[in-house]
């Protein structure tokens, strides 16, 4: 099932186009994106023999976040050795780095990002988990059940203001405006031969910067969700930026970050694409 939001409303996509969810269900859902992750099981039941023939076609520049506003948002550092090489830092051993990306930062898959002073923004594409099921404690062997879906997150990052000053600025840093695009749905793990295994990438006006696959995460999905559960409780609606593979601009000989006019697109491959066109913040 491919689910997500478009022009607002809570909406499923198939090979046809749109199905407007609140419609197809006779108001037994609404039509709040978010919303739909509180009653998840039952929604998923609903929409697996759901009737889905009326499906329109629509403009991608309307999606919105599939989620968004999840009641938190948590995002993870350092999870391939080769970006923490690229990073000059060790490869976490108990658990990799954790911060947020503040709510307000979250946009649609098709957005124009404005680039903040300084020069320094960089790119990070992430496959990013959709939580579907409280989950306080749930061990690696149980992860995937409390997993709704998965999708294409951007986690773009303003270089200069992550890394100066006595302590990373890492959430704060990365949550410039329209810095989390997330999309173009959530795709359930039903959908893939192998959730733990999917490739992942990102280009900048056609060339290829970031090529990797999930099953590389230093910390899967599973070990993930075990570890952030056991301090925090996941709740419905909830995403996990799961961490970026090599090929970020700073990691690079000489350094490279997105100039205005430059067009980046990121995907996994079985979910979708994201597309963020940059301008000056004038
Ligand atoms: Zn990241």
């Amino acid at each position: 099932m491919r689910v997500g939001n478009l022009s607002g409303r809570l909406t499923l996509f198939t090979e046809e186009g749109a199905v407007d969810a609140e419609k197809a269900s006779g108001g037994r859902f609404g039509a709040d994106p978010q919303a739909v992750y509180e009653v998840w099981d039952d929604f998923a039941v609903w929409a697996a023999d759901a009737d889905l023939t009326g499906a329109v076609p629509f403009d991608p520049a309307d999606l919105g976040a599939p989620t968004p506003a999840p009641a938190q948002v948590f995002a993870i550092g350092l999870n391939y050795a080769e970006h923490a090489a690229e990073s000059k830092v060790d490869v976490p051993d108990r658990f990799p780095p954790v911060f947020t990306k503040f709510r307000t930062a979250l946009s649609g898959p098709v957005t124009t990002v404005a680039l903040p002073a300084g020069g320094t923004t960089d790119w990070e594409v992430e496959l990013v988990v959709v939580v579907g099921r409280r989950a306080e404690r749930v061990s690696a062997e149980d992860a995937w059940s409390h997993v709704a879906g998965l999708t294409v997150g951007q986690d773009l990052s303003e270089r200069t203001g992550q890394l100066s000053g006595p302590a990373p600025q890492f959430s704060f840093a990365k949550s410039h405006p329209g810095f989390a695009p997330l999309g173009p749905w959530v795709v359930t793990p039903d959908e893939f031969t192998d959730p733990d295994d999917l490739e992942l990438g990102c280009s900048v006006d056609g060339e290829t910067v970031q090529h990797g696959r999930t099953s590389d995460l230093l910390f899967g999905v599973p070990a993930l969700i075990e570890g952030l559960s056991r301090v925090t409780p996941l709740l419905p609606g909830d995403i996990v930026f799961t961490g970026t593979p090599s090929g970020v601009g700073m990691g690079r000989d000489p350094q490279r970050f997105l100039r205005p006019g430059e067009v980046l697109t990121s995907h996994v491959t079985g979910i979708g694409e994201l597309r963020q066109t940059f301008v000056s913040a004038g």
